[in-house]
C-alpha cells in the first residue's frame, strides 16, 4: 500500500467540514474525510430504527451467525491491508497492528460462536410455576470509540451488539476513521442487511448529537472519563442503557521475590505498548524497596534499548504518538511533574524523525501520591516509579487514585499475589503478566474507569434486555390472602 490511503466519504453539505487525516509518523495528510452533518446523524439513526423494526435481523439468529463469520473471513483475507491502515493512521508499530487485527477477527468469531450456543433457558420455580429467561436486543445502539485501537475497540462493541440482534450507528474517533471506513465496505460484502450498520464520521459534536438522539436506546462509549461523565448525564435523562469504558492510571506491583529481568520486561510491555496510549497501561510502577535500586538501573538500560522509529518497519518497538497536540500535552505533564518535585530520570525529549510525533519514553521518580503525574492519566510513554515497604502500603498506593481499570502483580509467591489481588480495586488484574486481553472474559473498570463490562458473555449481555416470563401452567388461583 506504499504509505497511502485515499478515502473521502460523506455527502456535500451546506457547511462541509473536510477533515484532514494525518499520519502521526510524518504529519502528512493521508486522507480527507467529511464530518457527518446533524442531518446525517438523523438519517443514520432513522435507518437503524427502521431496520430494527422491519428487517429480519433481530429475529434471525442464523443470519447473524453467518454474517459475523463471513465478516471475520473477509477481514482475515485483508488482514495485512487493515494492519497497514491502522499503523498509518495511529502510528502504532506494525507488529502491534497485526495483533490488533488478529484479535478483531477472534472477537467476531467469539460472538458468532457464543450466540450459536446461547439459548433462552427455562427453570422450574419453587412455587410450581415455570420461568423462561429470554435475552432480547435493545434497539438502536450508538457505538463511540477513541483513537488508540480504532478497529479492535470498535469490534469489541460492534460484534456483540450485532450478535445480540441490535442495529447500530458507529462513530470512530475523528483522528482515526480509516480502518472502520474500510470495514464498512466489508460489512456490505458480508451481507449485513441495509440499515443494520451505519457509520458516522466527525468529532464530539457528532458523537453528542448521536447520544442525544431520542431513538437511540443504548450508548456504548469508550474514551476519556470526563467525556464519559457527560454522556452518562445525557443518557440519564431518558434512562438510556449505557456502558462506559473510560480512563485508567493502572499500577504494576513488583514484589521483592520477582526476577528483575522479567519484571523489567513486563514493565516495558505494560507501560510502553502502543506508545503508552493504552487505557490499561501500567503507568504507575510500584516496586518493593528491597529491589528498587537494581530494578531502576535495569529499567534504565531497557528503556534506552527500545527501538523507536518508523512504525511500518518490522523491528520498530515504539512509534509516534497520535498528534502534535497530544505530544504537547504529554510534554506539559512531564514539566508539571518536575515542577511538583519529581525527578525525570530519562526521556521526555523529542526525536527528530521524518516530521513525526516522536518522544522518548520518560521515567519519573521521587514522586508522591498526591502529585498530578501520579493521579492523572497522561496516556503516553510516561511512567512514575514509587517504592513500597510492605504489602499493605503497596495496596494503599495501588488503590490511591480515582481510577480502577487494571493492575499487575509480579511475585513468585502466588498466595501473596492472590491475597493482594483481593484487595485491589481494578476490573482486570494480571498476576505475573500484564496487558493480555482475553475476549472470553469481562473487561471494564472500577470507580471512574467506567460502568459495565465488555467482552465475554457480559459483553453480549450489555446489548440485551432480559425478559423473565413466568408461567403458572397449573392455573392455580392466587392464594395470597388465604
Ligand atoms: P475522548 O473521550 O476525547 O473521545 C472518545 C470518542 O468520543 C471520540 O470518538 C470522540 O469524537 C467522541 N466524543 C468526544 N466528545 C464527545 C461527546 N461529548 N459526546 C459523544 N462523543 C464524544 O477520548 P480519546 O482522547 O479519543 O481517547 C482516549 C481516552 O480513551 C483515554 O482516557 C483512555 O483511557 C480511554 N480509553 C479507554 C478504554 C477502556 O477500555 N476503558 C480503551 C481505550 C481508551
Amino acid at each position: 500500500m506504499n504509505g497511502q490511503v485515499n478515502v473521502t466519504v460523506g455527502k456535500k453539505q451546506a457547511k462541509p467540514c473536510k477533515r484532514e487525516i494525518l499520519n502521526p509518523a510524518t504529519n502528512k495528510i493521508i486522507a480527507k474525510v467529511f464530518d457527518s452533518s446533524l442531518q446525517q446523524v438523523e438519517e443514520a439513526v432513522g435507518k437503524a430504527k427502521q431496520a430494527f423494526e422491519q428487517s429480519e435481523w433481530k429475529k434471525n439468529k442464523s443470519l447473524r451467525i453467518e454474517v459475523l463469520k463471513k465478516l471475520a473471513n473477509l477481514l482475515e483475507n485483508e488482514a495485512n491491508i487493515f494492519a497497514e491502515t491502522e499503523t498509518l493512521n495511529t502510528g502504532k508499530p506494525i507488529k502491534e497492528a497485526q495483533l490488533d487485527i488478529e484479535d478483531t477477527i477472534n472477537c467476531l468469531r467469539y460472538y458468532a460462536n457464543l450466540i450459536e450456543e446461547n439459548q433462552p433457558w427455562t427453570k422450574d420455580m419453587f412455587d410450581d410455576t415455570n420461568s423462561k429467561i429470554i435475552q432480547e436486543p435493545i434497539g438502536v445502539c450508538a457505538l463511540i470509540v477513541p483513537w488508540n485501537f480504532p478497529l479492535l475497540l470498535g469490534m469489541w462493541k460492534l460484534a456483540p451488539a450485532l450478535a445480540a440482534g441490535n442495529t447500530v450507528v458507529f462513530k470512530p474517533s475523528e483522528l482515526t476513521p480509516l480502518s472502520f471506513l474500510k470495514l464498512a465496505s466489508l460489512c456490505e460484502k458480508a451481507g449485513i442487511p441495509e440499515g443494520v450498520f451505519n457509520l458516522l464520521t466527525g468529532d464530539g459534536e457528532v458523537g453528542s448529537a448521536l447520544v442525544e438522539h431520542k431513538d437511540v436506546a443504548k450508548v456504548s462509549f469508550t474514551g476519556g472519563s470526563e467525556t464519559g461523565k457527560r454522556i452518562y448525564q445525557q443518557c440519564a435523562k431518558e434512562m438510556k442503557r449505557v456502558s462506559l469504558e473510560l480512563g485508567g492510571k493502572s499500577p504494576l506491583l513488583i514484589f521483592e521475590d520477582s526476577e528483575i529481568d522479567i519484571a523489567v520486561d513486563w514493565t516495558i510491555f505494560g507501560s510502553f505498548f502502543n506508545q503508552g496510549q493504552v487505557c490499561v497501561a501500567s503507568s504507575r510502577i510500584l516496586v518493593d524497596e528491597a529491589i528498587y535500586k537494581p530494578f531502576l538501573s535495569a529499567l534504565m538500560e531497557a528503556v534506552a534499548a527500545i527501538k523507536i522509529g518508523n512504525p511500518l518497519r518490522e523491528e520498530t518497538e515504539m512509534g509516534p504518538v497520535i498528534s502534535t497536540e497530544h505530544l504537547n500535552k504529554i510534554q506539559d505533564f512531564i514539566k508539571l511533574g518536575q515542577e511538583e518535585g519529581a525527578n525525570l530520570l530519562t526521556g521526555g525529549t523529542l526525536i527528530d524523525c521524518e516530521g513525526g510525533n516522536y518522544i522518548k519514553p520518560a521515567v519519573l521518580v521521587d514522586v508522591e501520591q498526591h502529585m498530578k503525574v501520579v493521579q492523572e492519566e497522561i496516556f503516553g510513554p510516561v511512567i512514575t516509579v514509587q517504592s513500597f515497604s510492605s504489602e499493605e502500603e503497596a495496596i494503599v498506593l495501588a488503590n490511591g487514585t480515582r481510577f480502577g481499570l487494571a493492575a499487575g502483580i509480579l511475585t513468585n509467591d502466588l498466595m501473596k499475589a492472590e491475597r493482594v489481588a483481593e484487595h485491589l480495586q481494578a476490573g482486570t488484574i494480571w498476576i505475573n503478566g500484564y496487558h493480555t486481553p482475553h475476549i472470553e472474559t469481562a473487561w471494564g473498570g472500577f470507580k471512574e474507569s467506567g460502568i459495565g463490562r465488555e467482552l465475554g458473555p457480559s459483553g453480549l449481555a450489555a446489548f440485551t434486555e432480559t425478559k423473565h416470563v413466568n408461567t403458572n401452567s397449573k392455573l392455580a388461583r392466587a392464594n395470597w390472602y388465604q
